[in-house]
């Protein structure tokens, strides 16, 4: 029988009424056999995570000030998740230890106890197996996960079981310490268990129906990405879409097991496939799939006759960036012209640093440093065989009298970078949308 991984994000199981859909959810398929959750999150906007409420405690812990309060509000969050499940069930036990050990054990011991209590409260709901991740996901002492002793012990921990919970975010140090993933690291533990298993899809249920097209707070509305592939959603988070944890991606992509975006509140709707780019043929609805921008950075423009002609020229300018440690996003060029595009926080205050450093290595005839530049992503799989895309992008934006800086097309033909004025971007976007994207619903 084929198996589902089935990750749920802290608003999925942030109270007992949120528990309760996921367990519909996982009931509804027997397939659902592994469940991957976070610790409770927030249940109403100004709510506080446990995770964050559990950094507080250790916070106070560590400078050995009184945390029994803040332990409290922690300890009352999962009794009332218990009570709401109509459970008869206690962890006073664990409670009484993780207070006892907090101050002790780390940091990052005392945050992964949020979904290791959650851990425990779901498998018990269920009637599945609870399996620690401190048994199963290994870190060497410096806090790298190891990706290949942890698939050994996933498997042969895995064997024979039918159903378990494996809670998300930690696992244990070679030498027996417990350390987690950055935030939102649950993510990275569910595709490590599908990975492990050879599950057929793992699927990632949160609050939103998938992934959109553009951001809601720029379009009204955009709408949902029906599909999706590994490399795209790379691009679109470079520039700047959350999805999922960036480690979560590896582990099945490297395999091709599809992860599925999913809404718990309305598990009725299909979601966002996340698939391998070479499953993707013929599955693309639109030429464009999403459209991305991010504000904040510099573009640094340089002309200087017989530029092209200059053996080492781009090497030299390069160098200067490398020598004062910031990182280069975009090279556009012409013969004489060459324009670097970095971001801006690197630069700020260093700006005169650059430009005589420059000055030295590559004596421009002009230089200048052009501030509040934004670049916009538009990616999309479809590209590569509809003729005439880069045209529609910036017939569309001059139509909305928008000044295109820079144009970079990657050789994947998989996405259309454009640099504008940072004032310009929503605008740009939402051109860019309409054109594309409106005007194919109906
Ligand atoms: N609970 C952790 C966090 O808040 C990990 C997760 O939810 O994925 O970041």
């Amino acid at each position: 029988m084929s198996v589902k991984v089935v990750k749920f994000g802290g608003s999925s199981l942030a109270d007992a009424n949120q528990i309760k859909k996921a367990a519909e959810i996982i009931k509804a398929d027997p397939e659902r056999r592994f469940v991957v959750p976070s610790a409770p999150g927030k249940r109403f906007p100004e709510d506080v995570k446990v995770t964050d409420m559990l950094y507080t405690c250790y916070e106070k812990a560590s400078l050995r000030q009184n945390f029994d309060k803040d332990f409290e509000k922690i300890k009352q969050r999962y009794q009332e998740i218990i009570s709401g499940l109509g459970m008869q069930f206690s962890l006073e036990k664990e409670f009484a230890e993780i207070q006892e050990q907090l101050a002790t054990s780390g940091r990052e011991y005392a945050a992964s106890r949020g979904e290791f209590l959650n851990g425990k409260i779901i498998a018990e709901y269920l009637g599945f197996t609870f399996i620690d991740a401190a048994e199963v996901i290994v870190f060497d002492d410096e806090g790298m996960m190891l990706r290949k002793e942890t698939r050994a012990k996933l498997r042969e921990r895995l064997k024979g079981i039918h159903a378990a919970v494996i809670p998300g975010f930690y696992g244990k140090s070679l030498s027996g310490v417990v350390r987690t993933f950055s935030r939102g690291g649950s993510d990275v533990t569910g595709s490590l268990v599908a990975r492990a298993l050879h599950a057929s899809v793992y699927e990632n249920w949160t609050d939103v129906s998938g992934v959109l097209v553009a951001d809601p707070r720029v379009v009204e509305n955009p709408v949902v990405i029906p599909v999706i592939t590994y490399k795209e959603l790379r691009e679109l988070s470079y520039m700047g879409f959350s999805v999922l944890h960036e480690d979560a991606i590896f582990p099945v992509r490297t395999v091709g097991i599809p992860i599925n975006i999913r809404n718990t509140n309305k598990p009725e709707d299909a979601g966002t496939l996340i698939i391998a780019d070479n499953d993707a043929e013929e599955t693309s609805l639109r030429t464009i799939t999403g459209i991305a921008g991010k504000k904040g950075f510099y573009a640094i423009n340089m002309e200087k006759a017989m530029m092209n002609s200059e053996v080492g020229f781009v090497r030299d300018v390069l160098n200067v960036f490398a020598d004062m440690g910031i990182l280069v996003e975009h090279m556009p060029s012409g013969i004489d012209t060459l324009s670097i595009i970095a971001d801006a926080e690197a630069i700020r205050g260093k700006e005169e640093q650059l430009l005589s450093a420059l000055r030295k290595a590559v004596n421009p005839d002009v230089l200048e440093l052009e501030p509040d530049i934004a670049l916009l992503a538009v990616v999309g799989r479809g590209m590569r065989k509809t003729r005439g895309t880069a045209a529609r992008i910036f017939a569309s934006l001059a139509h909305a009298r928008i000044n295109v800086k820079m144009i970079d097309q990657g050789s994947s033909e998989l996405n259309v970078i454009v640099g504008v004025n940072g004032h310009d971007l929503h605008q740009a976007i939402r051109c860019i949308y309409d054109a594309f994207v409106s005007s194919t619903l109906v």
